[in-house]
């Protein structure tokens, strides 16, 4: 399977009226297949491995917005810190404030957001509400300048029960819109849900930002 410029063009013009991000995950991909895409005015790409990550970086354009939307270690942060966009799967406060100490070492502040456990798999990372409640009364107690929390991430359960799908896609929604209120500030504004299977249930259901990997590279 190989990359569909035709799929992205078509994706693209579906999602920039709704006004939601596409993010290309690029994991595994040649940086070749990136720079396709790159030169068709995608500028969004998502990895999941810092190692790969840190591979491919310094090869292609400086203008390309990386996410990091897998599991991060707290070791691994600082090699990324000085350049990446968006890390879309923080889960403890721990890894927040590693995140903020190595964003003040790299001069910067890091955009985040916090990974919630919305699939009934154990597989998944994420949090519960009530570790969001704990984690939100944390950040606030103790402010952490290197970071802003910009909105919450997560990963609908693997099956073809669309309805499963889309209430958790919905429940995932209404927390964001509660914290939204919460915090009070207008930069809470990403919720970044769907990937190649359900991101139309995504877009439906309030996503702001979707990770499409397959669906534009092909079959990993
Ligand atoms: C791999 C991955 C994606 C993309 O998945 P596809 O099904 O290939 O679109 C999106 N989000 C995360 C967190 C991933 O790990």
């Amino acid at each position: 399977m190989t990359l569909n410029l035709a799929q992205y063009q078509h994706l693209a013009e579906e999602l920039a009226p709704k006004n939601v991000t596409l993010v290309a995950v690029s994991k595994t991909k040649p940086v070749e297949d990136i720079k396709v895409l790159y030169d068709a005015g995608q500028r969004d790409f998502g990895e999941n491995y810092v190692q790969e990550l840190l591979e491919k970086q310094p090869v292609l354009p400086s203008d390309i917005r990386w996410h990091f939307i897998g599991h991060l270690q707290r070791n691994k942060v600082r090699s990324i810190a000085p350049f990446v966009h968006l890390i879309h799967g923080v889960d403890s406060y721990r890894l927040l404030n590693e995140i903020h100490k190595e964003a003040l070492r790299a001069g910067r502040q890091i955009d985040c957001l916090l990974q919630m456990h919305i699939a009934n798999e154990e597989t998944k990372f994420g949090l519960d509400a009530a570790e969001l409640a704990a984690l939100w009364a944390q950040t606030t107690a103790q402010p952490l300048t290197g970071v802003r929390i910009r909105g919450m991430m997560g990963m609908a359960s693997f099956t073809d029960n669309l309805a499963v799908v889309r209430a958790e896609f919905q429940h995932l929604h209404s927390l964001f819109v509660q914290y939204q209120s919460l915090a009070g500030y207008a930069a809470f504004d990403t919720l970044s849900m769907g990937m190649s299977a359900d991101f139309r249930i995504a877009v439906e259901s309030g996503s702001t930002l979707v990770r499409v990997g397959s669906l534009l590279f092909g079959a990993r």
